[in-house]
């Protein structure tokens, strides 16, 4: 039976720390930059902010460190409207971190340490079958053991639970865990390592969608920036433009893209309609700086729509 919390977001954590500077330093040397910022941050974190903000019913698997960084992170999930219990607090390991420098361009450079993400291992997974089967949707990206991903997508699949996966970061993936999806977003880098199609326009865009549902998927949703998605169910594909605002910073557009789509699903939208919906949320976060501190609230999200 399904019961009350109807999404599941599998994924990671990080503490983001953001330091612009005028150029990049090259090997050896050393740059002082002028704004350094800390936030929290981490696709799966970032994808379970979103869904929580904007009114879902969500419980997040994941894992932190036994540090100070956890213990802070852990308590704004929760402030969120995300049930944490199936937070794993990690003995003797860091909280993930994500490095980033950002240049005058506004183009970055990021180094992750996975920390505590990489102990999200498929036993973890296994000890959350009861809470991924009474689901009604898994929301999954790529910052996890891959291993982990597939292993959810099984216990999702056998128990009629909605698997999304966003592949972000773009890596190759398996038939097997493709097949086990059921809408998938990349964006047009992610959707290019996919199917090896490059996705400059709408047909580019058609094309790697059919390649993924060759692959078994029923709905492909690839992002595509200020230009909004391509959406195709079963084949069936339009673009669906998004909102014109003035962008100025597109860290977790696409996390909080996913985590309001899911959101508006599960709550009976259409999907042109949590298509919608979503792009309202990514349009306001695109309007702030760093990741959850950009992502909206639902009332935000319903005024802007209003
Ligand atoms: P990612 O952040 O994963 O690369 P995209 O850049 O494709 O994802 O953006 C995801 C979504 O965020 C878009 O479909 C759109 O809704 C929104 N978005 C991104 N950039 C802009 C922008 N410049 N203006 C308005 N909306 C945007």
């Amino acid at each position: 039976m399904k019961t009350a919390v109807n999404l599941v977001v599998l994924g990671s954590i990080n503490a983001d720390h953001i330091l612009n500077l005028d150029s990049f330093p090259t090997p050896g040397e050393t740059v002082t930059g002028n704004q350094y910022q800390v936030a929290f941050g981490g696709k799966g974190a970032n994808q379970a902010v979103a869904a929580g903000r904007s009114g879902a019913n969500i419980a997040f698997i994941a894992c932190t460190g036994d540090d100070d960084t956890g213990e802070r992170v852990r308590k704004q999930l929760e402030s969120d409207n995300i049930n944490i219990a199936p937070v794993s607090v990690v003995a003797g390991e860091s909280t993930g971190v994500a490095l980033i420098f950002v240049n005058a361009q506004g183009e970055n450079v990021i180094g992750i340490h996975a920390g505590a993400n990489a102990a999200l291992t498929t036993e973890r997974v296994e000890e959350q079958r009861g809470l991924i089967a009474s689901a009604e949707a898994l929301l999954m990206q790529l910052e996890s053991p891959v291993e982990s991903v597939l292993a959810a997508a099984k216990i999702a699949h056998e128990n009629h639970t909605t698997v999304v996966l966003n592949p972000a970061p773009a890596r190759l993936l398996s038939d097997e865990l493709l097949a086990l999806v059921d809408i998938i977003t990349p964006n047009e880098t992610e959707a290019e390592k996919l199917t090896g199609i490059r996705v400059e326009n709408d047909d580019d865009a058609a094309r790697a969608a059919q390649a993924l549902h060759n692959k078994g998927i029923g709905t492909v949703i690839i992002t595509l920036g200020s230009r909004g998605v391509w959406a195709s169910v079963n084949g069936e594909g339009r673009r669906v433009p998004g909102f014109k605002v003035k962008a100025i910073d597109t860290i977790a557009a696409g996390d909080t893209f996913n985590g309001a789509l899911v959101t508006a699903l599960l709550e009976g939208s259409t999907l042109d309609n949590a298509i919608r919906f979503a792009h309202a949320a990514a349009a306001i976060a695109v309007t702030r700086k760093g990741a959850q501190p950009s992502v909206p609230w639902r009332k935000e999200i319903d005024e802007f729509l209003s």
